[in-house]
């Protein structure tokens, strides 16, 4: 866990009379102890027997209540530092730092071809709505992909297929056999593009009041450790060359990328129009 994480952890522990030590960053016993003292008083925010997690897992999840605390979306609320914690922190850091929230990202442009007629995501969302139906709730058809998948903030976990909305699985099927068949299993990893970064999450758009586009499992996360959501092309992985034929493949079927449109967000990959 990072050192300056660490001090937040710390620092919110002494204003609650948990911690009485210095604020150095450094997970030790003291600390440990003050955070099972934190969680204690918020089981009713916590899973059942997360008081029994692992320390480093013990100690996300009071960072991730923190992050709540302060208006900033982080649910589930699991002890994992994933892509969602991954953007709470990085906002926690820009409040700490700057005194408010960052702001939201605005669009630019787009490729022409929308050969599936994927409806435009924008104000009030009625065509998402329109197209996809409710968010939240969307059917879910399990794609297989031809590669073999493992859950980014998990590896140890493998994914054989990618549950997304029914009105989208049969081009996202064609992309996954046109990438295989281009890079081969063997670059796919070696590219990282083995790691999937989830498909369906019912819940709103980062800083908005809006639905995301996963709400619908009309769009995937590709490798988000490496794609973070404020990074630009000079930062993530998948703005490199390597990666043209794979973002031409979506592009065909008129799948959005963030960071090809709008350079941030590059790990995310949508079957929605700007
Ligand atoms: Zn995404």
């Amino acid at each position: 866990m990072l050192k300056r994480a660490i001090v937040v952890v710390q620092d919110h522990l002494k204003a609650k009379g948990h911690y009485a030590g210095a604020s150095h960053g450094i997970a030790d016993a003291a600390t440990d102890a003050a955070v099972a003292l934190g969680l204690g008083e918020r089981q009713a925010d916590i899973p059942a027997g997360a008081l029994g997690f692992s320390q480093r897992r013990r100690m996300v999840m009071l960072l991730q209540l923190i992050c709540r605390d302060k208006g900033i979306a982080c649910d589930p609320i699991d002890g994992y530092w994933g892509q969602i914690t991954q953007t709470a922190w990085d906002s926690l850091v820009f409040l700490l730092d700057h005194g408010r929230l960052p702001e939201p990202w605005r669009d630019t442009d787009q490729p022409a071809a929308n050969p599936q007629n994927w409806p435009r995501d924008t104000a009030g969302q009625a065509e998402m709505r329109g197209f996809f139906g409710q968010p939240g709730q969307p059917p879910i058809q399990k794609v297989p992909c031809p590669w073999p998948l493992k859950l980014a903030w998990n590896p140890a976990q493998r994914v054989t297929h990618i549950g997304c909305h029914a009105k989208v699985a049969d081009s996202l099927g064609r992309v996954l056999t046109k990438v295989h068949a281009h890079y081969g299993a063997a670059e796919l990893a070696r590219l990282r593009l083995d790691l999937f970064g989830g498909c369906f999450a019912p819940r709103k758009k980062r800083g908005g009041s809006t639905w995301s586009t996963h709400a619908w499992a009309a769009a995937i996360d590709w490798d988000p450790a490496r794609n973070q959501l404020a990074w630009g092309r000079d930062r993530a992985s998948l703005a490199a060359p390597a990666y043209d034929f794979w973002w031409k493949c979506w592009e065909a079927e008129g799948w959005v990328s963030l960071g090809r449109s709008r350079n941030f967000d590059w790990m995310h990959v949508q079957a929605a129009r700007l």
